[in-house]
């Protein structure tokens, strides 16, 4: 169909059907959205527009408190002027050429990572899902070559989640993300989270890897305790299996150090991480040991645009800014702070059935089922946060808030309970 003819149709599509009042900005967007957008996500009406630090404001102009700081992304703040600056400084310099090339930022951020990891190499990508699914064709390779080729099942956790890619998806433990979807690819088990004798129980010849995160984000913050962590790696030890770690939510300096796991003092053989890497530019990475990434040999693997100009650029801004700023250490400290108050607000209101998490990766597990309800009603009092199922709020801020962050985040959260329970 011609573009103009399709254009008219659109426009008479989104004609408001009764009134003549111009639709608001939000209203507008809803409907373009409704029309013309593939409906994978049940939306909150609001569209932000501009963001700086912990503040978003809305295209209404309304401001905002950023306690969710998209989803584990936005490890500075938003807009923090080093990666903004480095963004434009490449954007304006070169932005992709291929991984046929030297692209010199990405051998930069192996470098930084290779020094954070403890000499794992890196490997990068666009997202969370990508460096999961290279994790799983890295540990088949790697039983591969090392003449293991029965070896191809990845054991991961019930209520994990690792993406939405087929591979992915499948090491997902969350039967409601694969519904529908089948068949999916096979060597997936899942075992219940924290369950050592159910985890040994799970190991057979066909066993490649184990895959967890050390603490599970989508599921409502559930956090691995330290001698399951330490039973997988004496396992793995002891079957000549790998230890994953899918470090893309809890990663990045998030807990208070660089990777979730190594509170347990685990060694990992491959971690992924995506995420917080770029600040919000879409860049994943997987990490491996030096031996296992030998199993990756030129050609078995590849991306178009990860490791990219400005991807990296972004990541090597964020990691100067998370190091010279010590971001882990005040994650740790508003971190500790803010479960306090979220503690002391959870009791006396009498709706804190469980705490959980670790730095600013909190999750707040209530005794009724408000958690949706208050988290529409602190969007409404400018307060972002995140409601999973109907019974946890979840809360990643950026790392770079203050105590002062939290007494207003906890002002608005007590008025938006009040409101809901009113
Ligand atoms: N792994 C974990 C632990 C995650 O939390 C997520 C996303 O929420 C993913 C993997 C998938 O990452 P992405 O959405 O970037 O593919």
């Amino acid at each position: 169909m011609p573009t103009a003819i399709l254009q008219e149709k659109k426009k008479e599509k989104l004609k408001p059907a009764q009134s003549t009042a111009s639709p608001t900005p939000i209203e507008a967007l809803v409907e373009t959205d409704a029309q013309c957008g593939i409906q994978t996500y049940g939306r909150l009406q609001v569209a932000f527009a501009r963001g700086a630090g912990a503040r978003l404001w809305d295209v209404e102009g309304k401001e905002y408190l950023d306690f969710l700081g998209g989803i584990a992304v936005i490890l500075l703040g938003h807009c923090h002027p080093h990666v903004t600056e480095a963004i434009a400084r490449q954007a304006a310099t070169l932005v992709h050429s291929s991984n046929l090339y030297y692209i010199e930022p990405q051998v930069k951020l192996a470098e930084r990572l290779h020094e954070l990891s403890g000499g794992l190499r890196a490997f990068f990508c666009n997202s969370g899902a990508e460096a999961n699914e290279a994790a799983v064709k890295l540990a088949r390779k790697y039983c591969q070559s090392a003449g293991q080729e029965g070896r191809t099942e990845i054991i991961t956790a019930l209520d994990s989640f690792h993406g939405r890619t087929y591979g992915s998806l499948a090491a997902t433990g969350q039967p409601k993300y694969q519904e529908g979807f089948g068949p999916m690819p096979a060597g997936f088990h899942y075992v219940a989270l924290n369950d050592i004798e159910q985890l040994k129980a799970a190991i057979t010849p066909q066993t490649a890897a184990i895959m967890l995160e050390a603490i599970q984000g989508e599921s409502g913050i559930q956090p691995c305790s330290d001698e399951y962590l330490q039973a997988a790696r004496a396992l793995c030890d002891e079957h000549g299996l790998l230890l994953i770690f899918d470090e893309v939510q809890c990663g990045m300096g998030r807990t208070g150090k660089f990777f979730g796991h190594e509170w347990s003092g685990v060694r990992a053989d491959i971690v992924t991480l995506a995420k917080g890497l770029g600040n919000g530019v879409p860049i994943g990475a997987l990490l491996a040991s030096e031996k296992v990434a030998a199993a990756f040999a030129p050609g078995m693997h590849g991306c178009t645009f990860g490791g990219n100009f400005l991807s990296t650029a972004a990541a090597n801004a964020t990691l100067d800014v998370l190091v010279d700023e010590n971001l882990m250490d005040n994650a740790l400290q508003v971190g500790a702070y803010f479960e306090q108050r979220l503690q002391a607000w959870g009791e006396q209101a009498g709706v804190l059935h469980e705490l959980r998490g670790r730095g600013l990766m909190i999750g707040v597990e209530l005794n009724q089922p408000i958690a949706r309800d208050i988290m529409r009603a602190a969007l409404e009092r400018g307060l972002v946060l995140n409601a999973v199922g109907d019974r946890i709020l979840r809360f990643l801020p950026p790392l770079t808030i203050s105590t002062a962050d939290v007494d207003e985040a906890m002002t608005k959260l007590q008025a938006a309970y009040e409101a809901v329970t009113a």
